[in-house]
């Protein structure tokens, strides 16, 4: 019953066939929090040459990957558990330390994969709606019971872009109890300003087991590759490592997320982009007389104060692809990544043309 009713995760049309669908060519997708820059050179050099040996099982265990990164994050190797995307390292948590019948508490909205891997396991989900689009750590605290296993926790937020500090996290903490693991999704950490960042290393110690999961498909750009992954004690770790497939992780993805790492010029040049693609763009929605909520993401939230949904389609019929917020319940907003210069020009051309066929 608990697949029956089960909604999979809504897949986006392939570009190509939306373009066919709406008469359109030559048209930009700002909707699924990417990195318009792309992946680092020295990755995709990596990838390429990583061809020659499609033939041979990768390494089941992500060795280098993992020596690389525990180096350059300064953690053991043995607290790190790579994914295919850091989606499986959500689906090894619920798997590994969730039995049917047991809760998982999320917020509500958040990253959609949660909930529904939780429903696939025949977990039950306990939601706790955000409160002024920040997670709402008080009430999550008090709906914790005894048979809570997980909390998720995106910070920042998908889809507010908002954050949570050290010290509310540490509070929050103090409340949650032992055998009760919080994970901590961190996708979009990168972004966020250095002065507003949680670091989670501060808490892989505490007597609450937490877990941060983190990507190699926003800041690095390797969204395609599928490669991600969890930070966390190392005895979490041995029993993730237990229910994972051996070579969960495939070759060019290893060999990639590995370059990508080495790259800090064209990390450095993917914040910065960010940075000042959300600033100009805010500035720019807000001139068109919608709100641009604040963001520590790649991407924003905007009340078009309009039917959302249309205006979704109106931009489409530009060739301009965001994403509506109606299922998320919010009606009169998009959601929109930053995109490259010129792609945040010709989105800002296509709202206000949209906006005037709405209104
Ligand atoms: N967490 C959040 C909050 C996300 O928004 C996303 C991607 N949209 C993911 C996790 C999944 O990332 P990955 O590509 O590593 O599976």
């Amino acid at each position: 019953d608990n697949i029956a009713s089960l909604i999979p995760y809504p897949p986006g049309k392939p570009l190509e066939e939306l373009e066919r669908e709406y008469g359109i060519t030559g048209s930009i997708k700002l909707a699924s929090n990417e990195n318009a820059l792309g992946p680092s050179p020295k990755a995709v050099a990596a990838v390429t040459d990583s061809l020659k040996n499609l033939h041979r099982y990768p390494d089941g265990s992500c060795y280098y990957l993992a020596q690389a990164l525990a180096e350059k994050i300064g953690v053991s190797p043995n607290q790190l558990v790579f994914g295919n995307g850091s989606n499986e390292v959500i689906q090894l948590l619920i798997a590994a330390f969730l039995a049917p019948g047991e809760e998982v508490i999320t917020s509500q909205p958040t990253f959609l994969v949660y909930q529904k891997a939780v429903q696939a396991q025949g977990g039950v989900n306990r939601v706790v709606p955000l409160v002024d689009m920040h997670h709402d750590l008080d009430e999550i605290a008090r709906q914790i019971n005894e048979k809570t296993r997980l909390i998720f926790l995106d910070n920042p937020n998908n889809p507010c872009a908002t954050v949570f500090s050290n010290e509310s996290f540490a509070a929050f903490l103090d409340k949650v109890p032992d055998q009760v693991i919080v994970a901590l999704d961190e996708a979009y950490v990168d972004f966020v300003e250095p002065s507003l960042r949680l670091d989670a290393r501060d808490f892989l110690k505490h007597r609450v087991p937490v877990v941060a999961l983190r990507t190699f498909s926003k800041a690095y750009g390797l969204a395609g590759l599928r490669v991600g992954y969890g930070l966390m004690h190392a005895d979490i770790a041995d029993y993730l490592h237990r229910v994972r497939q051996p070579f969960n992780v495939n070759l060019p993805a290893q060999a990639g997320a590995l370059a990508a790492l080495s790259d800090d010029e064209h990390y450095e040049k993917t914040i910065a982009f960010t940075r000042e693609g959300i600033s100009w763009l805010s500035r720019e929605v807000e001139k068109l007389g919608c709100h641009a909520f604040p963001s520590q993401t790649n991407f924003f939230l905007i009340d078009v104060k309009a039917d959302g949904k249309k205006l979704y389609e109106a931009l489409l019929h530009q060739g301009v692809i965001v994403r509506p917020m109606n299922a998320y319940g919010y009606p009169t907003y998009i959601r929109i990544t930053v995109g490259l210069p010129a792609e945040n020009q010709r989105f800002i051309k296509a709202l206000t043309t949209a906006l005037g066929e709405v209104e």
